[in-house]
Formats: C-alpha cells, structure tokens, sequence
C-alpha cells in the first residue's frame, strides 16, 4: 500500500493542463506551417511541383500561398524553398469549420468556431463520436487512440466513442475514403440520427493526403457529406484535435485564445 501510494506520489499528475495550461511541444514539433509572403517572389521555376504534396498554392494572379488541409507536414515541404518562405511553428492549433478556412496566404487558418446555440443545447456540451477509418494508414486512428489516455483524458470533457452511430452525435471520418469503404461511411453517416456532425481528421480525410490522385480514393470526404469541421495533419497532434473538438464545443473563445 505504502509503495503504491509512494510510486503514486513520485508520479505526480500526468494529465494535460491543456487548455488551461497551454501545451509544450519538443522542438522539432511540426505545427502550423506558415509562409512568409516577402521571401517569396513567385518567379522560382518549379517549386509548387518539387512540393511533396499540395501544400503549396497559386493563385491565378500568380501569388502563392498555403493550404494547410492539405499539409504533410513533412520537412521537404519547407525545404524545397530555398529562400525558407515555408516554416513550421509551434502551434497546434489549426482545425477550421470550413475547407476554405484552411486556405489563405501566409498559412494562418480560420480557427474553428462554436456550433449554434441550439446544436449546442441539443449535445449538452458533450459529444458520442462514432470512428470511420475509410482507408487510413492507421496514424489517425493512432491519435484519436491516444486521446483517450491519461495525458490527453478526452473523456473529461464528456467527448467519448462509441460502438455505434445509432448512439453516436456524430462522425469522425479518416482516410482518403477508397472506393470501397465510401459506401459504408454513406451509410453509417445515415445510420447516425440526425442533427449529425461530421469531423474529418488528418490530411487524406481532407483532400486525400499522400493517397490524393488514386483512382482508388475519393480524396478526401466526398462533398456529399457535410462537414462540420476539418482537423489537418498527417496525422494531427492529439492536441489539435482536441482543441478543435473543444471550439466546435464552444468550450474555447471562437478567437485564436
Ligand atoms: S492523414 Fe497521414 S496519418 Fe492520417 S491516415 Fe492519412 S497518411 Fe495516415
């Protein structure tokens, strides 16, 4: 008893401060990427097409720009400006309420906001999310696993997953959804009563990651489902999820805090 309540003790508290406490990440942590737009003259011949994935945008008047949804975040994707236009901060905090908030010039993202007053009153400030792989490579799902330990304790917040979407508020979908997984998440995102979320995690649930172009997927979410919210990574930090799923909640200010 003593050696437990000792081992105990010696442990401490293990759970995340965050949101509370904010949240500190090792240095090479790949957050947010951002784009610096004065090193960038937009004249260097062929950078969008070194980029390993399609981080990287141009705009038809020729200015580029990010689309973090689509990010990697592996290191040759801030590497392949030789001018070091792309950089990755620290911050974890990137999931936006629309696919578009995900896209601007200097790689800063629409930050999610709240769900109306009555869809919050319909979820009681709670949430029972129903997991879809569609075609992952496992990393999502890895994290959403991790959300769930004594570090990260989702279920303090009363978000938790359940078995099936019957019971479920919503979905949470990962994979570059392939040809023949779309006909399950359909169904299952029809077996969930409605009103329903839907969450896309990670960047092949956004616009098919590093699967994008198979005729084997639908890249990402197809546009028939809505969704409600769009968490970037590859995969994401448990801490992005959560902080996205706590906007969404309106457990956070709608602001950047
Ligand atoms: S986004 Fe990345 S980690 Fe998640 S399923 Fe796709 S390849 Fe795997």
């Amino acid at each position: 008893m003593f050696e437990f309540l000792r081992v105990r003790a010696q442990q401490g508290t293990r759970t995340s401060r965050f949101p509370g406490g904010g949240a500190e990440f090792p240095e090479r942590f790949r957050g947010r990427p951002a784009f610096d737009p004065a090193k960038c003259a937009g004249t260097c011949p062929g950078c969008l097409e070194r980029m390993p994935s399609d981080l990287m945008t141009r705009s038809a008047d020729g200015r580029v720009g990010l689309d973090v949804g689509a990010c990697l975040f592996a290191p040759e994707e801030a590497t392949v400006c030789e001018r070091g236009a792309v950089t990755f901060t620290h911050d974890c905090r990137m999931a936006s309420r629309s696919r578009t908030g995900l896209i601007s010039r200097d790689g800063e993202v629409d930050l999610a906001t709240a769900l109306d007053a009555r869809m919050r009153s319909l979820f009681g400030r709670s949430l029972r999310l129903r997991s879809v792989a569609a075609g992952s490579c496992n990393g999502c799902e890895a994290e959403l696993v991790a959300l769930g330990n004594v570090v990260f304790d989702l279920a303090r917040f009363g978000v938790q997953f359940v078995a099936s979407p019957r019971h479920a508020d919503g979905l949470v979908i990962t994979g570059a959804v392939s040809a023949n997984m779309w006909d399950a998440v359909y169904r299952t995102w029809e077996a969930t009563p409605a009103p329903r979320l839907v969450i896309a995690v990670g960047a092949c649930a956004i616009n098919g990651g590093p699967f994008r172009g198979s005729a084997e997927v639908a890249n990402g979410v197809p546009d028939d489902l809505p969704v409600d919210l769009w968490i970037p990574g590859c995969p994401p930090h448990p801490l992005t999820i959560l902080d996205g799923m706590l906007r969404l909640l309106g457990r956070l200010p709608d602001a950047a805090g």
